[in-house]
């Protein structure tokens, strides 16, 4: 099942190589970008160690044991990720049981869309992290020997969300191991860890996916035109979980999106617009408003290409567009680099906790001073 995984062909093979001369280390760091394998690979990982198949095939993803991993329900599998706290109580047990009922739905709902696709991140509804209690817990479970397979295995994900006292306290489980286990973190912030943590793991590096890899991948669904498994190749930065993400949830509807808040943009029609934003009033449809910030991002990287460089362009079935949006501005060298500035920022902004209602209006406000249409305007 490794092959499934793209574009990190070096790294899989050392775990590959660890695997056939049965050298696995105990502590292990998966860092790299976000959306590229690292959480995947720690699972596939995990199965390799236990699986029932012929060394050469594992993971089969087939056998009992990798059927357990697949569906996050093997008894020496110990998943602790990142996740909301219920105010006032520890929220977990060391036997790993949630105390409070409305993160245990969460967590349910959570642990259900990973089984669905591991590869995926999904995100709770609020402040996050990784706490003592859920390090408790990893201890307890890693001192009982294996119920059914050859090691434990524990995936920690986002490690650098673990607050000072887990790190603290997780510093001692990684002091000794059990030699039965196997405790694979992933983060993309490995220098937010403890150093001494670091020190103390293998590390393994994920690297972006190549844009011919994201492509070819695209190119598997059928309905996407070559020209827009470009764009989306381009758009995400090697990370090819965003990529498929796109593909499956209202992409053409948030490219429709964007157009319209062009539009918007050049006919300064604020009552349209303020429709438009009103999805974005609560965090709900956060991942849309990133995406159409990536695509804004696409459309101002377009205008600079226009003039020059047309075989640059992504948005290459929408140069009325683009070409309505040049003769509005065309001083493109002067306000391209900033405004791109500009919307990464509020892309990172988005990270916090803002309302992105305002974020987007902020966006349209400042699209507006730029794409003023004088020029059309006098010109009528
Ligand atoms: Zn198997």
């Amino acid at each position: 099942m490794f092959e499934k995984i793209k574009g990190q062909d070096k790294t899989i093979e050392i775990l590959r190589r660890s695997l056939k001369q049965n050298k696995v280390a105990n502590s292990y760091l998966f860092s790299g970008p976000e959306g590229v394998g690292k959480f995947t690979s720690a699972l596939y990982f995990g199965m390799a160690v236990n699986c029932h198949a012929t060394l050469d095939r594992r993971p089969c993803g087939v056998c009992p044991s990798c059927s357990k991993f697949l569906s996050f329900s093997h008894p020496d599998l110990i998943y602790i990720f990142p996740f909301p706290k219920e105010s006032g109580k520890s929220d977990i047990t060391v036997q790993g049981e949630i105390r409070s009922d409305k993160t245990l739905m969460e967590y349910e709902e959570y642990i259900s869309n990973k089984m669905k696709s591991p590869w995926k991140e999904f995100f709770f509804s609020k402040n996050i992290g990784i706490r003592i209690a859920s390090i408790r817990m990893l201890e307890h479970r890693i001192q009982l020997s294996p119920n059914e397979g050859n090691y434990k295995i524990a995936i920690i994900e986002h490690a650098d969300l673990m607050n000072v006292q887990a790190a603290n306290a997780f510093l001692k489980t990684l002091e000794e191991p059990p030699e039965d286990t196997i405790i694979i973190l992933t983060t993309s912030k490995p220098n937010s860890l403890l150093p001494t943590i670091l020190s103390r793991c293998q590390n393994l590096n994920f690297y972006p996916v190549p844009k011919t890899i994201i492509e070819q991948e695209l190119q598997n669904f059928d309905t996407l035109e070559i020209f827009e498994a470009k764009m989306i190749a381009r758009m995400v930065n090697g990370n090819i979980e965003k990529a498929l993400r796109l593909m499956e949830g209202g992409r053409v509807e948030v490219r429709q999106q964007t157009l319209q808040f062009l539009q918007f943009v050049l006919e300064k029609d604020d009552r349209k617009f303020l429709e438009l934003s009103n999805q974005f009033r609560t965090s709900k449809n956060l991942s849309k408003l990133e995406e159409m910030i990536s695509q804004l991002i696409m459309w101002l990287s377009d205008l600079a290409y226009f003039k020059h460089e047309q075989s640059e362009i992504t948005n290459l079935d929408k140069t009325e567009m683009l070409e309505t949006l040049f003769n509005s501005n065309p001083e493109v060298e002067d306000y391209a680099p900033d405004l791109i500035n500009f919307m990464e920022k509020m892309l990172q902004r988005l990270t916090g906790h803002v309302n992105p209602q305002l974020v987007i209006i902020e966006i349209f406000n400042r699209f507006k001073d730029t794409f003023n249409n004088q020029n059309q305007s006098a010109a009528q």
